[in-house]
């Protein structure tokens, strides 16, 4: 089976990595000749919305999937008629414009911080009223890592006028700012005939917008879990969803009164899933191909508890890595540069006091290295 990836970074070297010993062979497109998945397939170098490109691409594929979610939808509509193309059209077309991520999320009474949509200065000031401060400013398109961002902790018009030149004056969800206690994601997975299955609820930490850290599983109550299990089951169900999806949440509150409020989707393997390749029974990776291959779906079971760290505008030395018993590490291939994910370690141990207490070392080395901006 021949698979097609749009898009060629560390997400699809990584799926092929897992398709690998399935016998499943990839061909990617991407604009970077450099691109992380060069050495796992072949490599089409060009750009998503060039025909010649795409026509290239689709010849001889059985599937096509993508690792971001700002594909062109009209490259993908182009495809479908001559490739399965999983998960379709519809989750990106949601997944890559927040006014539709909102829309989805109220529509199936998820939980999301108060919000409003803004298309002009003028709308910004009328929703600053309703929406109070502080609050989040965020390009409806292309954000990515914190990008596209501007905080608003005033609703003075000197600060409304300066959020909006730093959204570059484009259509933005203003959403409040959520005191959160920790941030969480579900990562699920499901199949061609609608079977679902979900990976424990993750604990992330994020600095300055990028994921930095992620834990699996995690002390959640078990209500949380049900909740976010949930939530997830509806997104993918209401998608008609094939494969794996990703879905964040702030979770306010703690212990018994703890609950979840949306943030977004992300319609592909996510990065706050990289633990299971090494913590899980079956990776998010292999279960993405299972699913969009139409094959059963593996466990998502933990094997023990996991920590993920992300290696972000630097990289360790591989020895020094590899010097601290059981950590593994994942290096993308990918000329460093600040703020730019670049590879990842992961550590495993049989409890979570042994993970927090193998952790600290872990994080020191990424610290060590890592370059925000
Ligand atoms: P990515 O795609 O890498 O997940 P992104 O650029 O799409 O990131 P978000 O996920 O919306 O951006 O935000 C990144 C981080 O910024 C969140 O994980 C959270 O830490 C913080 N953040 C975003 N929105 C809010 C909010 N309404 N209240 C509090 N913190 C927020
Ligand atoms: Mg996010």
């Amino acid at each position: 089976m021949l698979i097609g990836i749009l898009g060629g970074g560390q997400l699809a070297r990584m799926t092929a990595l897992a398709g690998l010993p399935l016998a499943l062979r990839f061909r990617f497109l991407d604009p970077a000749p450099e691109s992380p998945s060069r050495d796992c397939g072949e490599l089409i170098v060009g750009r998503y919305d060039d025909a010649a490109a795409l026509d290239r691409f689709a010849r001889g594929l059985d599937l096509v999937t993508c690792e971001f979610e700002n594909v062109p939808v009209a490259a993908l509509e182009s495809l479908a008629p001559r490739v399965p193309v999983r998960p379709g059209p519809r989750a990106f077309a949601t997944g890559q414009d927040r006014a539709n991520e909102k829309a989805l999320f109220t529509s199936l009474s998820i939980p999301v911080p108060m919000f409003a949509i803004v298309r002009t200065l003028d709308e910004l000031r009328a929703a600053a009223e309703r929406v109070g401060t502080p609050a989040i400013m965020k390009t409806c398109r292309l954000g990515y890592d914190g990008k596209g961002q501007a905080r608003l902790d005033h609703a003075d018009d000197a600060s409304l006028v300066a959020a909006w030149r730093a959204v570059r004056e484009q259509p933005c969800v203003l959403e409040r700012r959520i005191a959160f206690s920790r941030e969480a994601s579900m990562v699920c997975v499901r199949g061609l005939d609608g079977s679902t299955a979900f990976y424990p609820l993750v604990e992330n930490v994020h600095t300055k917008g990028i994921l930095k850290r992620s834990i699996a599983p995690s002390d959640w109550p078990e209500h949380l879990e049900r909740s976010a299990r949930e939530h997830a089951g509806a997104i993918a169900r209401a998608l008609d969803y094939v494969g794996v999806l990703a879905v964040e949440f702030f979770v306010e509150g703690e212990g018994a009164g703890a609950r979840l409020i949306a943030n977004e989707i992300a319609p592909r393997v996510h990065n706050s899933g990289h633990w299971t390749i090494e913590g899980a029974e079956t990776s998010q990776f292999e279960n993405h191909l299972r699913a969009i291959g139409g094959l059963p779906l593996g466990s998502t079971a933990p094997v023990g508890h996991s920590a993920m760290v992300n290696l972000i505008g630097g990289l360790p030395e591989r020895a020094a890595a590899m010097s601290i018993p059981g950590a593994h590490l994942h290096h993308y291939a990918k000329e460093p540069r600040p703020g730019r994910k670049v590879g990842h370690l992961t550590v495993r141990r049989d409890t979570r006091e042994e993970l927090l207490h193998a952790l600290p070392r872990v994080e020191a080395l990424a610290d060590s290295v890592n370059v925000l901006s």
